[in-house]
């Protein structure tokens, strides 16, 4: 880290710019948690209010364009931030909003967890977001984390085979996205294994964990990019810091706690 300032020992700062899960298995509350699991100082700004539990989603009230901004800039204007993940984006204002903030800042290290849908299947974001954000974030990401029915629908190609994930991370590339990590999570059940695959501008690596078999668990993809932007922040490469991440959210899987009446949150 800056080894030449003498308050060296200052945690890096990290931002979540997502959406609040009021009952913490997603969202801002599942990225600080993780931010402070690998001891970085957590700072947020809320896109959007969802209201949801470990039973479902039934709606959200999202921040307007302006209150983002300011939330954002409450950070910049006092904290040097080290990474940025981005998770929940409900609007295209809000979309242009942020890649806007984020350059004005210079901000770098910037993780995309693109949020299209919960779990359960409610919709996220409008409908025009998709375009937003490739056109105004992709370009500024330093990687983009989506799992396979995201990759589709930004990609617009079916996914169901290896091939099929390396065109659709070409897609994202020429997009303007200069590292993709496709999670590969949701065609897992044939082979057992939880492959995930990063693609460094073209060249790829694959990511195998065990499957964890009857656990579907809340959070995930934001604990992991939100591990990803920690690393980041912490010094490590990119592929240094997926490494650590993908371990990280497998046992967080396998530790899940059983304190709702659905499905559980992620825990470490
Ligand atoms: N962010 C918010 C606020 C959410 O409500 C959700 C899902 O419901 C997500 C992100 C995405 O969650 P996951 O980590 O499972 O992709």
């Amino acid at each position: 880290m800056r080894k030449d300032n003498p308050r060296d020992d200052r945690p890096p700062v990290c931002l979540t710019i997502a959406g609040l899960d009021p009952s913490g298995g997603a969202g801002v509350i599942a990225d600080i948690r993780t931010f402070s699991a690998f001891g970085c100082f957590s700072t947020a700004a809320i896109t959007s209010v969802t209201f949801q539990n470990s039973t479902g989603i039934s709606g959200a009230l999202h921040h307007s364009p302006r209150t983002v901004r300011k939330q954002i800039e409450s950070v910049t204007e006092d904290y040097d931030v080290a990474a940025v993940k981005i998770g929940m984006l409900p609007t295209l204002l809000i979309t242009e909003t942020v890649a806007g903030v984020l350059k004005e800042h210079a901000l770098t290290n910037i993780v995309i967890d693109p949020v299209i849908r919960s779990t359960s299947g409610f919709q996220l974001m409008d409908e025009d977001v998709l375009t937003g954000l490739i056109t105004h974030l992709f370009p500024l990401a330093t990687l983009v984390t989506p799992n396979i029915p995201e990759a589709e629908k930004i990609a617009r190609l079916a996914i169901g085979s290896k091939d099929e994930i390396e065109r659709a991370a070409a897609v994202f590339r020429a997009r303007g996205a200069a590292h993709v990590l496709i999670k590969g999570g949701h065609l897992a059940a044939a082979s057992g294994k939880a492959r995930d695959y990063l693609f460094i501008d073209d060249e790829l690596t694959i990511l195998a964990a065990d499957r964890i078999e009857g656990r579907s668990v809340r959070g995930t993809g934001c604990v992991l990019s939100s591990a990803i932007a920690a690393n980041l922040a912490l010094g490590k490469d990119l592929i240094t810091a997926v490494n650590i991440a993908k371990e990280f959210i497998t046992e967080a899987i396998r530790n899940a706690p059983d304190i709702g009446k659905g499905d559980p949150p992620s825990y470490f």
